[in-house]
């Protein structure tokens, strides 16, 4: 029997603590539940907001939904050869709980994805990234309720249309819920370097060949010392991708500004968005009630009270000045919504 809630405060259950209320909530705890969530939504004439860890959501004052909060559990070895393993997990388990849980039993390949927050049915909706590792790397299959169809669906990682920060979950909200996700993990260890504060902290600590647990133990240490804790700074991580340029627009950039980031991409040349923000004075600064971080100018940070309209003037400021500067057009990373 399902329990659906009414004016449900959202404010604890969205890393920017904007205080969104929702019209109706309830709880997914298993793949049972899905058949009665999606009814029950059907019948009442809502739409549904799949809800993680909302960490990477920008919520309204008011949500007309139903948001269906995904928590339900379960790690499960699939099966296991003598160079991978093949583990699905239930969508609402801690992501940062699951990449320890892999480093400790010797399953590789996420060491790099540590303390990024939310769930794991969340990791292939933005295919999160970090360190030159991505979701789609390590993805088997997803296990979904097709909203269209009205069935379970299993879809490969090629069919994930995984793209930087992007899939078919990110580009067709409406039509999935991811109930599980499959991984396919090595069993021998090959370090991911090559980005400079990763490799400086392990230079730090004497470690020339990193365990999977050096690496984990670094990624954690560096985030920890670079990224506001949405517990005591609530924040949704970086609020701008990082914009990817044309070669000709990148030129005419690097001559003017010789000292600009920048890193070769398939598209074109990718720019770093928090140098560019930070260029345009932004970092550390206040808008009333929300601002941009001191020490990070990709993350916008929610000081005290802010409410979604707060975010979104800060965020038209910003890709206002950067257009200015740079003549680069930044894209929102977090979810709006509605
Ligand atoms: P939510 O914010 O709850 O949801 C995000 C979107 O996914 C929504 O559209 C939601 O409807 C949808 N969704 C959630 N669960 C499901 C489901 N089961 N089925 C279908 N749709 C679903 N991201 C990175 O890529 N790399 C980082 O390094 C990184 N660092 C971060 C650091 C901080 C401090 C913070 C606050 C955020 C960071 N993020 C990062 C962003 C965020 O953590 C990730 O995008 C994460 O995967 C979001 O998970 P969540 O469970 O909180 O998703
Ligand atoms: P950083 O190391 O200061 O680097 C700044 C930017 O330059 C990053 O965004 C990164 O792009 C890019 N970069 C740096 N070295 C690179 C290399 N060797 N090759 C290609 N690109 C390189 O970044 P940071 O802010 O501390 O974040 C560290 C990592 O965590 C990054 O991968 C970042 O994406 C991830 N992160 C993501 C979020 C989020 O919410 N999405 C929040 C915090 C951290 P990429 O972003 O493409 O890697």
């Amino acid at each position: 029997m399902l329990t659906v809630r009414h004016d449900v405060s959202l404010e604890s259950f969205n890393t920017l603590r904007l205080p969104a209320i929702a019209s109706h909530y309830v709880e997914l705890t298993s793949e049972s539940d899905v058949e009665e969530i999606v009814r029950y939504a059907k019948v009442n004439v809502l739409p549904i907001l799949w809800l993680g860890g909302g960490s990477n959501l920008v919520l309204s004052d008011r949500i007309e939904a139903l948001v269906v909060r995904i928590v339900s559990q379960g790690i499960r070895v699939a099966s296991q050869s003598d160079d991978s393993v093949v583990v699905e997990v239930m969508a609402g388990e801690h992501w940062h709980t699951f990449v320890n849980h892999a480093v400790a039993l010797d399953w590789f390949g996420i060491e790099n994805l540590a303390l990024i927050p939310g769930t794991v049915g969340a990791a292939p909706v933005q295919n999160i990234g970090a360190y030159g590792v991505e979701a789609a790397d390590v993805i088997d299959s997803v296990r979904c309720y097709d909203l269209h169809c009205r069935s379970i669906v299993e879809l490969g990682q090629q069919e994930c249309l995984f793209a930087y920060r992007d899939s078919i979950f990110k580009r067709y909200p409406d039509r999935y819920l991811i109930i599980s996700v499959t991984f396919l993990l090595l069993t021998h260890f090959k370090a991911r370097l090559g980005y400079s504060a990763l490799d400086e902290h392990l230079a730090l600590k004497g470690i020339v060949h990193p365990t999977a647990k050096d690496l984990f133990d670094s990624v954690v240490a560096v985030r920890q010392s670079k990224l506001p804790d949405p517990n005591t700074l609530p924040n949704a991580g970086s609020f701008f991708k990082n914009p990817v340029v044309p070669l000709a627009l990148f030129e005419s950039l690097l001559i003017r500004f010789p000292l600009m980031p920048h890193f070769k991409d398939a598209k074109g040349v990718k720019l770093a968005a928090g140098w560019l923000i930070d260029q345009c004075g932004w970092k550390g600064q206040y808008l009333d009630r929300v601002g941009v971080h001191d020490q990070q100018a990709l993350v916008l940070v929610n000081h005290s009270g802010g409410r979604r309209r707060d975010v979104d003037d800060l965020s038209e400021k910003i890709k206002h000045d950067v257009k200015a500067h740079f003549g680069v057009d930044l894209e929102q990373e977090p979810i709006a919504y509605p």
